[in-house]
């Protein structure tokens, strides 16, 4: 008998490298499985009932003329997050999974840092996303308002409930001759911000508020020593819209379109990944520079008996 002919040979090493993979990709999701199992009891569940991926709800078109398919209800009253009466009884609270996720996940995360905050939830999206009365964009499920994280004159957290206009000092706006008695609380709208980017499940596109209040709670960041790539991130994706009001009420927040939603037509407008022309223009260029100068020295002789 002569050794198998190469044709027997590629066929078992065929079936093997598909055995292999599929191995490799059941140890993949078990990995996955225990990590997330390890993560829900180890960090007083953050992560319980964060809707994953569940694959049927997308998002579709652009903010201003688009659609939410399969949209995920987020619950009036969370742990850590409650939708205010008046944004109750719209019935605005359905986006797609990663938006829902993000806030359920920032409500938690705000409460298990400091249990006097409470993320106050203004709309999404109809439950079909589209038109609304209330607002040009918030159309596919992938914008959100909150209401500012507030404090009292001694600085003690307060909880929210309208939206209230706030003066570059941060006092509510009030009528005059009156004391303003609520305060833009920069500590919570920064630990807000900074929860929003940390999101597991979606990356943020805008976050919108009015200028001086965008300072203030950068300046908060920056005194608060957070890392500086956490201020840089911060800096890009807060803005005071250019064509609409000032957003010295509220945070309007916009995450990108989950990548499974392009396919299905979901569309960003506007700035794109914040930190993309860095990579672009800066570091990636230099690696690659790099790299070539790396490549071009290899002699690829000594290595020849491992391309065989
Ligand atoms: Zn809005």
């Amino acid at each position: 008998m002569g050794a198998p002919s190469k044709g027997v040979y590629l066929f078992f090493s065929d079936v093997r490298g598909i055995l292999k993979r599929a191995v490799g990709t059941c140890y993949r999701y078990l990995a996955v499985t225990v990590v997330l199992l390890g993560a829900t009891l180890s960090t007083g569940c953050i992560y319980d009932g964060l809707v994953l991926e569940d694959g049927s709800g997308f998002s579709r078109g652009p903010s201003r003329y688009g659609m939410l398919y399969e949209g995920v209800k987020l619950p009036t009253r969370g742990e850590g997050h409650w939708i205010p009466p008046t944004w109750a009884a719209r019935g605005l609270n359905y986006g797609v999974d990663e938006m829902v996720s993000t806030v359920v996940y920032a409500g938690r995360r705000l409460k298990m840092q400091d249990s006097r905050l409470e993320l106050a939830v203004g709309d999404i999206s109809r439950a079909k996303g589209g038109r609304s009365p209330w607002h040009r964009s918030h159309q596919t499920g992938r914008d959100v308002d909150f209401l500012f994280l507030l404090k009292d004159k001694a600085g003690r957290p307060m909880r929210n409930d309208r939206m209230r206009k706030h003066a570059p000092s941060g006092a509510e706006r009030v009528a005059e001759g009156e004391k303003p008695a609520v305060f833009f609380d920069e500590r919570g709208n920064w630990l807000l911000v900074e929860a929003l980017l940390e999101s597991p499940v979606a990356e943020i596109q805008y976050i919108f508020v009015q200028e001086d209040l965008r300072q203030k709670i950068l300046a908060y960041a920056v005194k608060s020593g957070v890392s500086q790539a956490m201020v840089e991130h911060a800096t890009q994706v807060m803005k005071q819209p250019s064509d609409s009001a000032p957003h010295d009420d509220h945070l309007h927040v916009r995450i990108y379109c989950p990548w499974d939603d392009v396919s299905a037509g979901c569309v960003d407008m506007g700035q794109m990944r914040w930190h993309k022309k860095d990579l672009k223009y800066g570091g990636r260029v230099e690696r690659i520079r790099r790299y070539d100068e790396v490549l071009s020295n290899i002699d690829v002789g000594a290595f020849a008996p491992l391309l065989r």
